[in-house]
């Protein structure tokens, strides 16, 4: 399977190749050539388990590695899970909450991010490459992103988060680890910005080819796969149980990644009603699926963090399909987009941006309520996040199709939510263990030459 870039040009790399590059040199992103359907295999594919479902549907996009090299890259991956079932759904009330809390940092990303690091590891041995990581978060991705990497021979990472707008909990997560391939850059200013350095990073050309750097963002399409995995695993669970047809999901949303996974998801086949797009206050998506106008505004702070984007870098991805998957017509709304702040994305004869997503922007206040509601309705404790998804879920019912709200994170991350809401905190070990561990992290302006200095000096010792 050969990838391309969304914004048009000759490059076309196979799989191990694309997931090295990271973003395509003309600033695109990069797509499998084709999404393959799978639905003759649905069937057989509800029986298996979590990892040997993700091994027939990573080997579709990724042909030029071995089974046998996939096989134990994702028995790595997923056995540093707490959960037997990997990504298990339970029931709360009539609700389908698919927990993707059981890795090592307590968020979804590390389904994705515990793949890469092995596929890195792989690729990299293969070619007897080295790759050097610069990463944004606005929070979840960094630690799971460090705890992919961490240790590995032929990796370093630098992460960049906003300094003071990540939790103190993800905070810590980040820069408590102390290997010597891990490094730490608090930035001041927001995720935007964080995002914006990475992004001229990897457009320095010279800069790029001489330090090999690779992304680790939902940028690179392995994240976007892996999290494909989820959505058949949760369908099939619930198909099961409920003896429906079809499923719905609902999605908290920021860098649009995991919903992205989910539209791929439905592309291939797996019988999805709808994708309920989630926002917090930062609902530039929101806006968008309901307007048709792609604009990006103020970042505001929330009790979501994670969520806390306004440019979303795997919109792109989904506007290549959108336009017909016609290059130059991406190319061009990105170009605008860079320009002027705002993309107009094509209405159906609905007036409709597109049938299968809907979207709901759910603000501080219905996040509270929902965590409370749910927690004295069912002793269950949404995390902030997951509680935008819930209530948007709630918002748009319309259906009996059952709903499966991911959860995207566990509550322990994010006491002070938790506390406003229902009065006491969730603890985890993982956390607890943090608060007495010593720390590494170097503060650094929002100034792109700041940090390209900074990786410099870390690679010319
Ligand atoms: C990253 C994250 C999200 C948003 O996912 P995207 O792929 O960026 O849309 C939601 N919830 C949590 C807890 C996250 O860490």
């Amino acid at each position: 399977m050969d990838y391309l870039s969304t914004r048009g040009g000759t490059e076309q790399l196979p799989f191990c190749q694309t997931i090295i590059t990271g973003l395509a040199r003309n600033g695109g992103l990069f797509l499998p050539a084709e999404v393959p359907d799978v639905r003759r295999h649905l069937a057989d594919w509800a029986k298996l388990a979590y990892a040997d479902l993700a091994f027939e549907l990573i080997r579709l996009y990724a042909d030029d590695l071995s089974d046998s090299a996939l096989r134990e890259m994702i028995g790595k991956s997923y056995a540093t899970f707490r959960h037997a079932e990997i990504a298990p759904v339970v029931s709360v009330g009539n609700l389908h909450i698919l927990e993707l809390f059981h890795g090592p940092t307590l968020a979804f990303k590390d389904l994705a991010l515990q793949f890469l690091g092995n596929l890195f590891e792989e690729v990299l041995s293969r070619d007897n490459a080295e790759l050097n990581i610069v990463a944004a978060t606005s929070g979840d991705t960094g630690s799971a992103a460090i705890q992919g990497i961490r240790g590995r021979q032929r990796m370093r990472i630098f992460v960049l988060h906003p300094h003071g707008r990540v939790s103190p909990i993800q905070a810590l997560q980040m820069t408590s680890v102390l290997d010597g391939n891990v490094h730490n850059l608090a930035v001041e200013g927001t995720f935007d910005d964080c995002q914006d350095i990475v992004k001229a990073l990897f457009a320095d050309l010279p800069f790029r080819d001489r330090y090999h750097l690779g992304a680790i963002n939902s940028i690179n399409w392995a994240r976007v796969l892996a999290q494909i995995v989820y959505y058949f695993y949760a369908a099939f669970r619930v198909m099961e149980k409920t003896g429906s047809a079809q499923v719905r999901f609902s999605v908290p949303t920021g860098n649009f990644g995991d919903i992205l996974a989910g539209y791929v998801a439905w592309r291939m086949g797996l019988p999805i009603d709808r994708l309920i797009l989630a926002t917090n206050e930062n609902d530039i998506l929101a806006r968008c699926f309901e307007s048709g106008v792609y604009r990006s505004g103020a970042v505001a702070a929330t009790l979501s963090p994670s969520m806390d984007i306004q440019v979303a870098s795997n919109f792109e991805r989904y506007l290549y399909y959108k336009m017909d998957r016609n290059p130059s017509a991406v190319a061009a709304a990105m170009k605008s987009f860079a320009a002027g702040g705002e993309i107009e994305v094509p209405l159906n004869g609905q007036g409709r941006v597109e049938e299968i997503i809907s979207a709901a922007r759910i603000d501080r206040g219905k996040t509270i309520d929902t965590i409370r509601n749910i927690y004295n309705d069912c002793g269950y404790v949404l995390d902030p996040h997951t509680a935008v998804g819930v209530r948007a879920a709630h918002e748009l019912a319309d259906t009996d199709i059952p709903v499966v709200s991911l959860a995207t994170a566990h509550p322990a991350k994010f006491r002070d939510a938790i506390q406003e809401a229902i009065g006491t905190a969730v603890r985890h070990p993982a956390i607890d263990r943090l608060e007495d561990m010593e720390t590494r992290c170097r503060d650094l302006p929002s100034d792109k030459e700041a940090v390209r200095n900074y990786i410099e000096d870390c690679l010319t010792v």
